[in-house]
């Protein structure tokens, strides 16, 4: 048995050190899932990179084209935050595919993850905030067009709120966005999810979860979602670079421990992806981003 783990090799790219985001971290937390293969048995699944065709399902032609050829603006990139390279086309190809595989395996299983994926900034017709293509959103639609989906809740606890997915989805019915976030943090310009759920910041565990618990229940059962994507990010980390809340290590397992467990006795598939973490420590990160793999084999191996 095993839980899935979908990882591709082309999510490791040499990138600059000193960014923020610390690209290493992927690779980082693939070798730490199979180092601790005897507490985290992971099934490890290799993705196809995605199709301009699948990517077409929630982006524009012409932004499509213009990242993949390298033809992008410098100021375009500047709002993106990323150094194009034939390299990062690969990986964000690879991960955007990855959360397509990581929808079916978890249709198919009930429990997924991927060891990328929640690029929750990217829009329509740009990226930025990091992100390029918004492969939660690809992944839904995927779905609601080819697997059968009629409804997909987008359960975005990253620290960040998930603009771009919101918008992505604002006419969309078949997809509830729900976006728990830090008021005070980028995006400066929030978008309008189906349901935002701001908090303060230097918010801790106990405070953090006890909205979790009082919410999220209530969402996923008014929706009855056939699908969760559930993205993961830990810079809600109390020592991340780019976040303002106080949550611990133990409140991070907690909080995965918890949404799994929801799906789980809905008998809901659950498709997670890591999103946002911001240390320098790349190790420590990938640990963290670990957490939610530990906790799903608790309730799915
Ligand atoms: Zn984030």
């Amino acid at each position: 048995m095993g839980i899935v783990a979908v990882h591709h090799p082309d999510y490791r790219i040499h990138w600059d050190p000193e960014h923020p985001l610390k690209m290493t971290k992927y690779g980082a937390l693939a070798d730490y899932l199979a180092q601790h293969s005897a507490v985290i048995p992971a099934n490890r699944v290799c993705p196809k990179p995605a199709t301009p065709s699948l990517l077409a399902k929630v982006h524009a032609h012409q932004y499509i084209e213009h990242f993949l050829n390298g033809t992008l603006t410098a100021s375009e990139l500047r709002r993106m935050g990323v150094i194009w390279s034939p390299a990062l086309v690969k990986r964000v190809l690879s991960a955007a595919g990855g959360t397509c595989e990581t929808v079916r395996q978890a249709l198919h299983t009930g429990f997924a993850a991927n060891t990328a994926g929640g690029a929750h900034h990217a829009h329509f017709d740009h990226g930025a905030g990091f992100c390029v293509f918004n492969d939660v959103a690809v992944g839904a639609r995927l779905a609601l067009d080819e697997l059968d989906v009629s409804r997909v809740l987008i359960l975005d606890c990253d620290v960040h709120q998930g603009d771009g997915t919101a918008r992505l989805f604002a006419e969309d019915d078949r997809v509830f966005t729900c976006s728990m976030h830090s008021e005070r943090l980028y995006p400066g310009r929030k978008a309008n999810s189906d349901k935002d759920i701001e908090l303060p910041p230097k918010i801790g565990d106990e405070a953090y979860l006890a909205i979790l618990a009082e919410q999220v229940p209530m969402i996923v059962d008014a929706l009855a979602p056939e699908l969760i994507i559930y993205i993961a990010g830990v810079d809600v980390y109390e020592n991340d670079n780019l976040g303002n809340f106080s949550i611990s290590e133990q409140g991070i397992l907690e909080r995965e421990r918890r949404i799994l467990e929801l799906a789980k006795v809905r008998s809901i598939p659950i498709a997670v992806v890591m999103g946002g973490g911001y240390l320098d420590d790349v190790n420590h990160l990938a640990y963290l981003h670990s957490l939610v793999f530990q906790a799903a084999v608790e309730h799915y191996a």
